[in-house]
């Protein structure tokens, strides 16, 4: 997931043991990198279906992030998931609804993993086929 200023971002799971979930068919399929915008997208940030847990956190991932945090988002060493404002399953630091407006509440302590996914990479692609962004 992408924000102003910052680069990169994403995952820890691999998006490839993601499944489908019907959501919305709105963005044109394919589109170059340069025409993605993380802050209407926010497919990564979500489970391919309904978990307790999605993101998992390495120590230093742990370190990164605030105890408050942690205390009430952090469990079994994964980052928790919530209901978006549609029903939709999604990591708990996303802010906003899937595919509309979407923001990372944790963006510059968020885990290791969630930099490594760029926007228009194969997993960004399949992430946003699942969720039905495309
Ligand atoms: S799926 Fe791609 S475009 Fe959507 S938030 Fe993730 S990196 Fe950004
Ligand atoms: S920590 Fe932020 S970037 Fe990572 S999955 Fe959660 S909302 Fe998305």
């Amino acid at each position: 997931m992408r924000f102003p200023g910052r680069r990169k971002s994403k995952h820890y799971f691999p998006v490839e043991e993601r499944g489908h979930i019907p959501f919305q068919r709105s963005v044109r399929a394919h589109p170059r990198a340069t025409e993605l915008d993380c802050r209407t997208c926010g497919a990564c940030c979500a489970p391919e279906v309904r978990l307790p847990f999605y993101v998992g956190l390495k120590a230093a991932d742990l370190r990164r992030l605030t105890r408050a945090f942690r205390d009430r988002n952090v469990a079994r060493g994964s980052l928790l998931t919530r209901l978006d404002p549609v029903g939709r399953c999604v990591c708990v630091a996303l802010k906003g609804t899937l595919g509309r407006r979407v923001s990372c509440t944790v963006y510059p302590r968020r885990p290791r993993a969630c930099r490594g996914l760029t926007e228009g990479s194969r997993a960004c692609r399949k992430a946003r086929r699942q969720a039905g962004l495309v």
